[in-house]
């Protein structure tokens, strides 16, 4: 078992941390305040090659691996998770989709200016009345000759108001006996007729973010728009998850590290009762948690990339680290807000954003109350994985790197 990285991941992970401090955290505090995405950001993820870097160089992407993108994510959210749900919708959720799911057209049409950055990409499946049970949705795609006509609404959908294509999950059949096996997965163009969008605002966390909404009125898209086939939507959907859930628990890992060295560092600058308050053993023991959680959160986000490279299925795996991670980071944030006492109650430090930040991933992706039930599940014996038509393809360093 060998646990060292490869020079080029931590080429990967030095740049994207050089990228994030020195370009995100002087002016995080002032877009978090404004509630508003930090123009240059997209654009300058995309010229760092940040936007495609596990996707194959033929397809636009940088060729490097699934881990690379989880140590990406790591250093991203280190700074502001804001940066790593980018990633968790673009990539994670959406052209990792494509990538396993997609022909070669559509990887042409769609993965190539998504790899490259010169589109951006997001993620439709919650609606207003429908987030853990996804098989609720009131969306629906209508076939007519050629096309779709989908009607509907999606709620709480990350860079809803950036993003130029949505992977968009809709009813096609409302007859099956299994309300799962009547969904379908659409790439709508945001630019089409039908359609309108807006920010939703006075969110908790994840201001200096794009949340939003998108409703689609008789939108007509092409047969060619339809990934896979009628009925795996849901299967789709959840194998998008597998991947965005990845990226949520790198991130949130890098969050545990960014709660860890404040709170390091305020311990051994604050003094109180003629000491440093590092030296009170019960700081020590929230700041001997925090070192925990961050080991065991990074095993288990590098296994699961692990599994991705070789080709390995790893729902349970994934699945674990992102419910493991989110519930460990909001834990190690509010941690780190008490080890600040009242200057962690204020934004001249981090930590309070940090703990607003923290909140959304033990929301999305799976709330930690249903990562629990899948987790029970495999145990008890009651959820398998049945084999898929297509599977994310294994890293092969050879094919990723040609052009
Ligand atoms: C910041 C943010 C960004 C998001 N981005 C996206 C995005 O890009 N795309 C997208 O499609 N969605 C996105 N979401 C939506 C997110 O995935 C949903 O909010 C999530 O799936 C939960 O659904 P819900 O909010 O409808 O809660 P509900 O499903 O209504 O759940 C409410 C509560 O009931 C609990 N509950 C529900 N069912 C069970 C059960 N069977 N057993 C026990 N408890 C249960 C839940 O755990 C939760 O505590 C985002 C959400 C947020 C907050």
């Amino acid at each position: 078992m060998d646990f060292n990285l490869t020079e080029e991941q931590m080429m990967v992970q030095n740049m994207v941390r050089d990228f994030a401090e020195k370009e995100i955290t002087p002016i995080i505090k002032e877009y978090d305040r404004k509630q508003e995405m930090a123009p240059f950001v997209l654009p300058r993820m995309a010229e760092l090659g940040i936007l495609g870097i596990c996707l194959p160089v033929k397809y636009g992407g940088q060729g490097m691996d699934y881990i690379s993108l989880g140590l990406a994510c790591e250093e991203l959210e280190a700074v502001d998770s804001t940066l790593r749900v980018v990633m968790s919708v673009h990539m994670g959720l959406n052209s990792m989709g494509l990538i396993q799911w997609g022909t070669e057209d559509q990887k042409q049409r769609f993965l190539v200016p998504q790899a490259r950055g010169d589109k951006i990409a997001c993620f439709g499946l919650t609606e207003p009345g429908a987030g853990s049970d996804v098989a609720a949705m009131d969306s629906t795609a209508r076939r007519e000759g050629e096309s779709y006509v989908i009607n509907g609404e999606k709620m709480w959908i990350s860079l809803a108001t950036k993003a130029h294509n949505v992977l968009w999950i809709a009813r096609t059949d409302p007859e099956t006996n299994d309300p799962h096996d009547g969904l379908s997965a659409f790439l709508v163009e945001l630019d089409r007729e039908g359609i309108s969008r807006g920010d939703i605002h006075g969110k908790l966390g994840v201001r200096a973010g794009s949340t939003g909404w998108i409703a689609c009125q008789d939108v007509r898209v092409p047969l060619e728009n339809r990934i896979g086939e009628e009925g795996e939507g849901f299967k789709i959907a959840m194998s998008c998850l597998d991947n965005g859930r990845y990226t949520v628990a790198a991130g949130a890992t890098g969050l545990i590290r960014a709660c860890l060295d404040e709170s390091v560092s305020y311990a051994q600058e604050r003094n109180a009762f003629g000491r440093e308050i590092g030296k009170f053993q019960l700081v020590q023991q929230k700041i001997a948690h925090m070192v925990q959680s961050y080991d065991a959160a990074r095993l288990m986000y590098l296994q699961a990339g692990w599994m991705k490279n070789q080709g390995i299925r790893n729902s349970r795996q994934t699945s674990l680290a992102k419910w493991f991670a989110t519930d460990a980071s909001f834990e190690a944030a509010s941690q780190a807000v008490q080890i600040h006492g009242a200057y962690g109650y204020s934004d001249e430090y981090n930590v309070e954003r940090y703990l607003r930040n923290s909140k959304g991933a033990v929301i999305y992706e799976g709330t930690s109350e249903i990562h629990q039930l899948i987790q029970a599940g495999y145990a008890l014996g009651y959820r398998q994985d049945a084999p898929l038509r297509k599977e994310l393809p294994t890293y092969d360093e050879q094919a990723w790197r040609e052009n």
